[in-house]
């Protein structure tokens, strides 16, 4: 594909003139000549003047076998033959079907209870499928009986991010991004994240025996009659700037969900589908939630696709006579889209005929050698990874952590100079994110690491 620069002059002012891009200050964006995707390859993106930038950011978060993986396409291409789309509200079709029962076989499992996960509701991207999961938390109480009405409640994190929409801004606990909308949201219980780099209790791991876990405890305890359930990101809060959690904590708070009889509503958005090192991040700990939100990788970073999966003892409470209102009244029009499925079960497929994950194990590694002597560079503040989740905190000052203020960019500086140089990424905040597909190769991995650090070290403040 080739452009002259009269179309290349186009096609970004028309971008300019007409697409209001998210989280993005679009008076800015008026002022540089956008770069236009217009091509992707394995980890490789090539903009419209022929410029190629390794996607260090997995086109935020969703791109798993890389850019246009033979058999993704080819499955698209198959069932584009058959039909793109029909209903899931009073039909059935085949990609989606397929895709419900490979979903559940690879769920996670566990000896402790709820054990397994066993029915999936379909919808369209990360935030969805947390709005079901509420819905469906709430739902399943209300339908419980009189002594359960009152569990209508629901606890979150601080730094949490589950999206965008009303309900999901609800569950957040971002300031930057959530704030402006206090007095549309409904009310729920903020309990402090397991951040071990700034402890809110300012202890220090694993002497402090995880204490925080008490702050949950209580707020649970509290509240237990009020409570329909608590909502994690496992492992690792994404958005927040990758704030990850120490080995346990997972696994505490599962037991103290069953122990008060409150739901566990895991969102794997972002974890999900091999980004931690395993399907899904709940496995470290052998943790099986009550309901787990799925999107982003779900498709391989082709379509918009979400799961919400969940037990069967929650399933059963909705069912009854049709007079009997317990119907779960939602669904959205591209429910179950079969091309979305088709690009899932294919992507499903993959991991298995490449042996994604067993081959992911040592490039984790790698990072993981690699970024040792990072943590000694100025500015670095601290160094987080799970899996392929990647980050690297700069801050003003090491000894006492004071993060640069949010209007001086920097991690926009960082990013800016990693484009120059032939890499994608996206910061959040001070935060500066990797998360490369997991198809990388130990090249290119090596390669996005040295831009990286290039960039960081380049950085003037
Ligand atoms: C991205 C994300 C979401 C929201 O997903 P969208 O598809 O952007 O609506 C929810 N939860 C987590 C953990 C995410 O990372």
């Amino acid at each position: 594909m080739s452009f002259s620069s009269d179309e290349i002059i186009r096609w970004q002012k028309t971008d300019q003139r007409y697409i209001w891009h998210p989280f993005t200050q679009m008076q800015e964006w008026e002022q540089t000549p956008p770069v236009i995707i217009v091509e992707g390859e394995g980890v490789w993106l090539t903009d419209i003047e022929g410029n190629r930038y390794l996607d260090g950011t997995s086109s935020l978060w969703v791109n798993i076998h890389g850019h246009g993986h033979p058999k993704i396409n080819q499955a698209l291409k198959a069932q584009i033959e058959k039909i793109s789309h029909s209903t899931l509200l009073g039909l059935a079709n085949l990609p989606s079907t397929e895709l419900a029962q490979k979903l559940i076989q690879i769920a996670p499992i566990s000896s402790e209870p709820p054990h397994r996960l066993s029915k999936v509701f379909y919808s369209d991207n990360g935030s969805t499928a947390v709005e079901i999961a509420l819905k469906m938390a709430f739902a399943y109480w209300q339908h419980r009986g009189k002594r359960f009405n009152k569990k209508r409640k629901f606890i979150s994190f601080v730094n949490a991010y589950h999206g965008d929409t009303i309900g999901s801004v609800s569950l957040g606990g971002i300031d930057l991004f959530h704030q402006a909308y206090q007095a549309l949201l409904f009310d729920t219980i903020k309990v402090p994240a397991p951040t071990c780099y700034r402890c809110p209790i300012a202890l220090e791991y694993p002497s402090c025996e995880m204490a925080c876990i008490n702050t949950v405890k209580n707020a649970i305890k509290d509240n237990q009659a009020d409570l329909a359930g608590l909502v994690i990101e496992p492992l690792i809060q994404a958005a927040a700037g990758m704030l990850t959690a120490p080995p346990g904590y997972l696994k505490k708070i599962r037991a103290l969900c069953s122990q008060y009889d409150i739901l566990m509503i895991a969102d794997e958005v972002a974890t999900g589908f091999g980004r931690t090192g395993k399907m899904f991040a709940c496995e470290h700990e052998d943790v099986v939630p009550d309901l787990m939100a799925l999107s982003k990788g779900i498709t391989g970073g082709y379509l918009p696709l979400a799961a919400t999966l969940t037990t069967q003892s929650i399933y059963d409470a909705f069912l009854g006579e049709y007079a009997a209102f317990k119907t779960f009244f939602h669904g959205h029009s591209y429910t179950g889209n079969p091309l979305g499925c088709a690009a899932a079960v294919a992507n499903l497929e993959v991991f298995e005929s490449e042996y994604t994950l067993e081959k992911l194990q040592s490039k984790i590694q790698y990072v993981q050698d690699t970024l040792l002597n990072w943590k000694d560079w100025p500015h670095v503040g601290d160094i987080r990874q799970a899996g392929l989740m990647i980050a690297i905190e700069l801050v003003s000052n090491k000894e006492t952590k004071t993060p640069y203020p949010l209007e001086k960019r920097i991690g926009v500086q960082v990013c800016n100079t990693a484009k120059t140089l032939g890499l994608i990424l996206r910061p959040l905040g001070n935060v500066i994110v990797l998360m490369p597909p997991l198809s990388v190769s130990k090249e290119e991995l090596s390669r996005m690491l040295s831009i990286a650090g290039t960039s960081i070290r380049q950085l003037k403040t």
